[in-house]
């Protein structure tokens, strides 16, 4: 601004407005290590757009001023969303369309609604859908990734490699079941072919006691003669301990998910 450099973190605020001035410039979600069953408190409304709750409970909070501020003026923000300690992912531009004084929350448009979806306006389904799925694509998606990206500090967890671009963040559970939650407790990095195959039921994980577990290899692929990477990449993990996993109990696969997919692998079998 003018020259100054104007940050857009600050230790303990969650809306941040530079100096000299009134209007918010960022929305800061910090992680929450542990909480992890849902890292989006952000339940949409009618209309598919996001709600983040009055900063301090108070419409006055001087952050709750400074957000209304920017939807009066129409101002783009950014989002920074707490992926890890100290480390945040962008989300640029987010604009605050709305407010619900009685629940006590502004309205977020996350870039998805472009003008044309108006907070709290009678739902149209489609729109709706299209909304949530692009809330899902520009927000959810990056935040899982980034997440499970760190706590499995970038490797396989099946066969620990280490190449970030041949890394996804795979789905316990699917994300389009409503148990598929965008939590780092729902999540195993993996490389594209394990998680392939884990997709595929040809690569099942049994759940151990401490929030781990053990690579199955579907029956008739142990049979199997091919080459290389059926020998080494698939039947070599069979009965194997995952390799990687948070170093964060708190962050690792949560038993319960680990178990109902466990059940579907063995049932496709
Ligand atoms: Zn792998």
């Amino acid at each position: 601004m003018n020259g100054r450099r104007v940050p857009l973190l600050r230790t303990g605020a969650s809306v941040v407005v530079a100096e000299g001035a009134d209007t918010a410039l960022t929305l800061v979600t910090p992680f929450a290590a542990g909480s992890a069953d849902r890292p989006f408190d952000d339940v949409p409304g009618p209309e598919g757009l996001l709600r983040v709750p009055y900063r301090g409970s108070s419409a006055q909070h001087p952050e709750s001023r400074a957000l209304r501020r920017a939807m009066e003026r129409g101002v783009q923000l950014v989002w920074l969303f707490g992926v890890g300690p100290a480390s945040y992912l962008p989300l640029f531009p987010v604009f605050v369309v709305g407010e619900e004084p009685g629940e006590g929350r502004f309205v977020v448009d996350p870039g998805v609604g472009q003008g044309f979806v108006a907070a709290g306006s009678p739902p149209d389904e489609h729109v709706r859908r299209y909304v949530v799925a692009q809330t899902r694509r520009r927000l959810h998606q990056p935040v899982f990734r980034a997440t499970v990206m760190r706590a499995y500090a970038s490797r396989c967890t099946v066969c620990s490699l280490r190449h970030e671009r041949l890394l996804d963040a795979a789905h316990i559970v699917p994300d389009a079941d409503p148990r598929g939650i965008a939590s780092v407790r729902n999540g195993l990095a993996m490389c594209k072919i394990h998680h392939a195959a884990f997709d595929a039921d040809i690569l099942g994980i049994r759940p151990v006691a401490d929030g781990v577990g053990v690579v199955e290899i579907r029956a008739d692929l142990l049979e199997e003669k091919d080459g290389p990477m059926l020998l080494h990449g698939l039947q070599g993990h069979h009965r194997q301990p995952l390799r990687v996993t948070p170093i964060d109990e708190a962050e690792r696969p949560a038993r319960e998910l680990l178990e109902r997919r466990y059940e579907e692998f063995l049932s496709a079998g």
